[in-house]
């Protein structure tokens, strides 16, 4: 049997690889970017009440429940600036992964040019490829992840869509306004929708805002913010995202989802709604405690000798494994798993040449702060050996 090409121009993920290697070697799993706690009580408690209404489990409103939508249009006001119309500018999709590529599908012909900056999450290229869009690559330039304004001219001309990622994994760069302002500009320029994927936007640190392109005026029409509940609530199983966008791009997203997935799970969505309205405690809560994790991991790799950027959001840093003698991120994650106990993810696998972030592994550090110790010491013990 022979499958269709376009499912043959790319390769699983290898982030769920590492998973199931974590599992097979029982080593923790700093690969794959999912909490290793219980999301918030209230939250499970609100999901038990929608649990208990028998409608809530049948089908939702193929764009999402309209108690969710009027929560979120509220909830992404600091954040786009604006009031989006619930009815017609916000899509609840399965996951932001779901969103991605409804967006894609929504606005990229094949044959079109989809500019993607690299280091990348791993799925904006299968997303750009299934529709027989050609991904062009900006780069982040390593150590600090920025890129060439000229570069991002270069990539953009032509083009047809760019993909944006802030807090941006796997750097964890949160962009600036002078290049989110570089970024409008080619944008208008060229002609281009952006898509942008702002799932860590709750999840900066050192007092940084993010920063939405779609907060900049002249970019309201041509930008598509994807969204996810995943990390904000520590529920990355419950597969909830959604895409904001002004209404003739929602039309076009909504064609898609509405045949892709038809909705995302009904009693979550419920649940989620009541978590909206929280206060700023909560998200206070979260940024500190992902801030200690990543002092705490930051800390750990340069006290043995392992050099690492100091992310601005999000929540995985890339480590530099020459600095312990590896030339190969494949082989550095390997023996991690196997002498250290400790699965990550290798670098090659967010640049779209394989010899490209060789030098790098990620680590994610949304974990209990006692899973992070035990990495630490399993780090520590295997470089006294070495
Ligand atoms: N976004 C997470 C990561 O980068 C989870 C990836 C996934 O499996 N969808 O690790």
């Amino acid at each position: 049997m022979r499958a269709a090409r376009r499912v043959e121009c790319f390769r699983e993920s290898v982030i769920r690889e590492m998973t199931r290697l974590a599992e097979q070697y029982g080593a923790i799993n700093l690969a794959q970017g999912f909490p290793d706690f219980s999301p918030p009580a209230r939250l499970l408690e609100a999901l038990e009440q929608a649990s208990k209404l028998p409608l809530n489990h049948q089908y939702s409103i193929t764009w999402g429940s309209p108690r969710l939508r009027r929560a979120l249009a509220d909830h992404l006001v600091p954040f786009l600036g604006r009031q989006l119309d619930p009815d017609s500018e916000l899509t609840i999709t399965c996951g932001a992964t779901e969103g991605i590529v409804a967006a894609v599908m929504a606005v990229v012909d094949p044959g079109d040019v989809v500019v993607i900056m690299e280091p990348f999450y791993e799925n904006y290229v299968p997303a750009t490829l299934l529709v027989g869009g050609r991904p062009r690559f900006l780069t982040l330039h390593a150590p600090d992840f920025r890129w060439d304004p000229q570069e991002l001219h270069r990539a953009c001309r032509g083009a047809r869509a760019l993909i944006v990622n802030t807090p941006h994994n796997p750097t964890g760069r949160v962009f600036t306004l002078e290049e989110i302002e570089q970024l409008a500009e080619v944008v208008q320029r060229y002609g281009l929708i952006c898509i942008t994927d702002e799932t860590y936007q709750h999840i900066v640190y050192d007092d940084r805002r993010h920063l939405s392109p779609a907060r900049v005026e002249a970019l309201r029409d041509s930008t598509i913010v994807v969204g996810s509940f995943s990390k904000t609530y520590s529920v990355t199983g419950w597969r909830v995202g959604y895409v904001a966008a002004p209404p003739a791009l929602t039309e076009a997203v909504r064609r898609v989802h509405d045949f892709l997935t038809v909705a995302a799970p009904n009693p979550l969505q419920e649940a989620i709604s009541t978590a909206l309205r929280w206060g700023a405690d909560y998200y206070q809560w979260l940024r500190s405690l992902y801030q200690r994790n990543r002092d705490l991991l930051v800390d750990g790799l340069h006290s043995i000798g392992l050099k690492c950027n100091v992310p601005e959001g999000a929540y995985y840093l890339l480590c530099d494994v020459t600095s312990w003698g590896f030339e190969d991120d494949t082989e550095a994650a390997k023996y991690l798993i196997r002498r250290a106990g400790v699965a990550t993810v290798p670098g090659s696998s967010f640049y779209h040449r394989s010899d490209a972030g060789r030098r790098f592994v990620r680590f994610a550090f949304c974990k209990q702060e006692s899973t992070l110790r035990r990495v630490i010491e399993g780090l520590q013990a295997v470089s006294l050996q070495a």
